[in-house]
C-alpha cells in the first residue's frame, strides 16, 4: 500500500470512529505548516478542528525581549541571531530596521558561529540571541559552555528560551481555551520525552499524541487522539517512536541544566508564566547579556489590528484578523506570526485558512 493510500485509509478510519466535535491543538509550528501544506484538514471530518498553538519560538518572543535586543543593538554590539528574528517588528522596529540604521546584525545557521564572531572581533561585544524551545536549547547550552571554557570576554547570550509543558498547562487551565486534545511536538519530545506530558491526561483528562511531521505521522497522531476520545481513555501515545523515547534525551537535558536554570519568563499572548523558561545559571552570569548591557524598561508598541497573542493561544484563527492577507502578508508582515517560517498566520496565508 502506498503512503497516500495509507493516509486515505487512516482518514476513513478517523471518520468511521464517529468522534464528537473536537478541537485539537497542534503545539508545534512545523505541524501547522505540514497540516496546511499536505491538506490534512481537508482529509478530516468537519467536526475535527485543528488549531495552532504557541509552538513558534519567534512568535512567542515577547515585545519586552524584542525591545531589549534592539537596545543592545543600539549600543554597538554585534547581534548574532537566527534569520526569522531579523524581520520581527518590536517596539523600536525590527533588527532589519536597526541594521539599515547602522547596527551590526548577523544571521547564523549555527549558534557556534557566534563564537567565531567573538574571536574575529575581540574588541567588540558579540551577543547571541538565544531563542527557542527545548529542541534548540542544548546547542545554545553547548555554545555557552564552550565560550566559558575558551575564556571569551566579549561574548554573551540574551536568553529567551521557553519550555513547552508550562505553556500547555497555562492553556489547558484557561477557561477561554477550549482544547479537547493535544498533538504534541515531535522535535521537542525528542528532548523532553513522552513522559513529560503525563500530567495532561492525569490532571486534566485530555488525550495527547506525539507526532512526527509527515502527513502519515500527523494522521496517526490525530487517529490516536480520536480513538482516545471515543474510548474515554486519555493517555499520552507516542506516535513518533522512531525519534521519541519515553525518557527523551537525558544527556541533552543534563547539558542544558548545567548552563540554565528554570525561570519565570514573558510570552507573547500568555504573558509572564511561572517557571516557563530558562535563564543562565549564576556561574555563567558573566555571559548574560541582560546583566552586561544597560536596558531600559520596554516601551509599548501599538500593533493595531494584530491579534497574534490570541492566535498563539488558539483563541482566534489567523483569518479572524482584519489585517490578514490585506495589510499583513509575508512580504509586509505586521505581527511575528506572519514573519516566522513556523508562524500560523504565514501557514494560513500560504496554504489557505
Ligand atoms: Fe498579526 Fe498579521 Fe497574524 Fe493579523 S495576520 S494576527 S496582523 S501577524
Amino acid at each position: 500500500m502506498s503512503i497516500a493510500d495509507r493516509c486515505r485509509e487512516l482518514a476513513e478510519q478517523i471518520a468511521a470512529a464517529d468522534p464528537p466535535p473536537m478541537t485539537i491543538m497542534e503545539v508545534c509550528g512545523t505541524h501547522s505548516h505540514a497540516i496546511g501544506r499536505y491538506g490534512i484538514r481537508q482529509l478530516l471530518p468537519e467536526r475535527i478542528r485543528l488549531i495552532s498553538g504557541p509552538g513558534c519560538p519567534v512568535c512567542v518572543t515577547a515585545d519586552s525581549d524584542l525591545d531589549a535586543i534592539a537596545q543592545i543593538a543600539d549600543q554597538g554590539a554585534v547581534i548574532a541571531t537566527f534569520g526569522d528574528m531579523v524581520r520581527v517588528i518590536g517596539p523600536r522596529g525590527s533588527l532589519a530596521d536597526a541594521r539599515a540604521a547602522g547596527a551590526d546584525v548577523r544571521v547564523m545557521y549555527s549558534p557556534m558561529q557566534s563564537l567565531d564572531l567573538a574571536r574575529e572581533y575581540p574588541d567588540r561585544e558579540v551577543v547571541l540571541i538565544g531563542v527557542g524551545f527545548e529542541t534548540t536549547t542544548p546547542t545554545i547550552a553547548v555554545t555557552v559552555s564552550d565560550a566559558a571554557s575558551a575564556g571569551l570576554r566579549n561574548f554573551s547570550v540574551y536568553a529567551c528560551h521557553k519550555l513547552v509543558p508550562p505553556a500547555l498547562e497555562a492553556l489547558i487551565t484557561d477557561p477561554d481555551c477550549r482544547i479537547d486534545a493535544l498533538l504534541c511536538p515531535g522535535h521537542v519530545s525528542t528532548i523532553i520525552g513522552a513522559d513529560a506530558y503525563g500530567f495532561i491526561p492525569r490532571d486534566h483528562a485530555l488525550p495527547c499524541a506525539i507526532a512526527g511531521f509527515t502527513p502519515l505521522d500527523i494522521l496517526l497522531g490525530v487517529n490516536s487522539l480520536v480513538n482516545q476520545t471515543v474510548a474515554g481513555e486519555p493517555r499520552v501515545e507516542n506516535c513518533y517512536p522512531r525519534a521519541v523515547q519515553a525518557e527523551g534525551n537525558p544527556k541533552a537535558r543534563a547539558q542544558v541544566e548545567s548552563v540554565f536554570s528554570v525561570a519565570d519568563v514573558d510570552w507573547r499572548g500568555l504573558g509572564m508564566l511561572h517557571r516557563s523558561g530558562l535563564a543562565l545559571r549564576a556561574e555563567y552570569s558573566h555571559l548574560d547579556a541582560r546583566a552586561r548591557f544597560a536596558i531600559d524598561p520596554p516601551i509599548e508598541i501599538d500593533r493595531g489590528p494584530c491579534i497574534c497573542g490570541e492566535v498563539l493561544q488558539g483563541k482566534a484563527l489567523p483569518t479572524d484578523c482584519p489585517a490578514f492577507g490585506s495589510v499583513c502578508t509575508p512580504q509586509s508582515p505586521i505581527g511575528p506570526c506572519m514573519v516566522s517560517s513556523e508562524g500560523s498566520c504565514a501557514a494560513a496565508y500560504r496554504y489557505g485558512g
